[in-house]
């Protein structure tokens, strides 16, 4: 960059004290007191508004009762995400949001925190509750390191197959390594956290991209493949300037950010363009680092995406917001100096459908810029899938049944590039529920039978592709 409005490389003092962890894990007398609010309900919401369906009052009840081991047992029994899904899961959306206590407005229990207390101590102690299954002789390619691969590398690992997760960046965790915000969990934490899962037999080989090219290479030497790819590069805006230095995707910028441990050079003047999760990370991480952020969102505050919580983060840490506001050029000479923006109006629809939002004319202004970054979403692994002989999407997302197999029945899929991009919880659950349809269609000659009781079972699609395999 040959800007002059760049700020200077941050110190480590600065990153340490800007970046400390929002939640920072809980002693052992703070997790007693914390557990022993918990009323133990019977049928407790938390646990139904938990993607993974972790038994909650039990994991918390053996927490108060001081047996940690059998608390982090209870929580891996379900997710071996459990440590980092108690960091960065969306709690207050979750499991805490539908805790009783909020019925009676009292603070709701602390799930995510004593959740990652517990699964952090057997991390820690490096204790393990699963081992390798009797080797069933299948071998099965997992494409993707992220939390839906580990999930389904694991599973299946404990179910007796053989296991690779190719990974193309240059470790493994995916999100949690590369996309996450810092505060929430460190590359340390997630690194720990891949470690410990792996230990269980499973192979990673980092480095290594999957494409069109290569695929059917892969689809030769295995009996199934777990497509686990996560999203691509963000989305372009398509306007002028966008090709500027300067201008950089959020996911990019999130990712070089992870990967250098927060020691990069931002410009004074951010605007993040997009109103979601990842545009308020974005917006966070540069407000962090030192420079004036402001998000930009064509449309009104009541319409953006992100969790209100995260918005609120956002204003604390000093993030400015311009509603019903799109860009409509970036311009400099060979970085970008300057944003133009237009006032937005919204449009009132009839019927109960959003309304629809309409530039005012003559409402154009322009602002210094010293770095824009693009959070409007992210573009489909197109490439990859295009070379699977019978894999069907639906606007770039691969169609699944109910047990995660995919149009092509090799393949099986889950996660963000099943559901478009939701949480790491949401990616584990899909993974570790993919491991068990991927069991089956191994375990009764390529058919989808019932592992139980060896009756074929007619898979319903939840995607509206019949599928029997008889
Ligand atoms: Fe405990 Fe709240 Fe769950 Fe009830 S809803 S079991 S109080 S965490």
């Amino acid at each position: 960059m040959t800007n002059t409005n760049l700020l200077p490389l941050p110190d480590n003092e600065t990153l340490e004290k800007e970046f400390k962890k929002i939640k920072p894990l809980m002693t052992a007398s703070e997790a007693v007191v914390e557990s022993s609010r918990c009323l133990f309900c019977h049928d407790a919401p938390c646990i139904k508004a938990c993607p993974t369906s972790i038994d909650i009052p039990m994991f918390i009840r053996q927490i108060m009762t001081k047996n940690i081991k059998g608390s982090a047992k209870t929580i891996f029994t379900q997710n071996i995400l459990g440590k980092s899904c108690g960091e960065v899961c969306p709690t207050q959306v979750l499991c805490e949001g539908s805790c009783v206590y909020l019925e009676l407005n009292e603070k709701p229990i602390d799930i995510g925190r004593l959740q990652a207390y517990a699964t952090g101590y057997a991390i820690e102690n490096d204790i393990h509750f699963f081992k390798a299954g009797k080797a069933t002789g299948k071998k099965i390619a997992v494409i993707g390191g992220g939390p839906a691969g580990l999930a389904c590398a694991h599973e299946l690992t404990v179910l007796g197959h053989k296991v690779t997760v190719l990974e193309a960046n240059k470790k493994a965790g995916g999100l949690n390594t590369y996309g996450v915000a810092p505060y929430k969990l460190t590359n340390k934490d997630s690194l720990n956290e891949v470690e410990y899962i792996s230990k269980i037999g499973f192979e990673i080989k980092a480095g290594i991209k999957v494409s069109s090219n290569n695929i059917e290479e892969l689809e030769k030497n295995h009996d199934a493949i777990f497509i686990s790819t996560g999203l691509g590069e963000s989305k372009k805006i398509k306007i002028p300037g966008e090709g500027l230095k300067g201008v950089i995707g959020a996911t990019e910028f999130i990712h070089n950010l992870r990967d250098k441990e927060q020691k990069i050079v931002v410009g004074k003047n951010i605007f993040v363009i997009g109103a979601g999760n990842t545009a308020i990370d974005a917006a966070v991480e540069s407000s962090k680092l030192g420079a004036n952020v402001t998000v930009i969102y064509r449309r009104s505050a009541g319409d953006q995406n992100a969790y209100d919580f995260e918005v609120n983060h956002a204003k604390e840490n000093n993030v400015n917001f311009l509603y019903l506001t799109s860009p409509i050029e970036i311009s400099g000479k060979e970085h970008v100096e300057k944003i133009k923006c237009i006032k937005n109006k919204l449009i009132k629809s009839k019927s109960n459908i959003k309304s629809s939002i309409e530039p005012i004319k003559g409402s154009e202004f322009e602002l210094d810029c010293d770095m824009v970054i693009l959070a409007t979403g992210q573009e489909r692994m197109i490439d990859l899938f295009s070379g699977i002989k019978g894999l069907e999407t639906d606007n770039g997302k691969i169609i699944v049944n109910k047990n995660f197999q995919t149009t092509s029945p090799k393949y099986f899929a889950g996660g963000d590039c099943v559901n478009g991009g939701k949480e790491v919880v949401n990616a584990v659950a899909h993974g570790r529920d993919a491991a068990r349809g991927i069991d089956k269609y191994l375990m009764s000659n390529n058919t989808c039978h019932s592992h139980e009781n060896g009756n074929p079972e007619k898979l319903v699609s939840n995607a509206g592709f019949p599928l029997t395999r008889e």
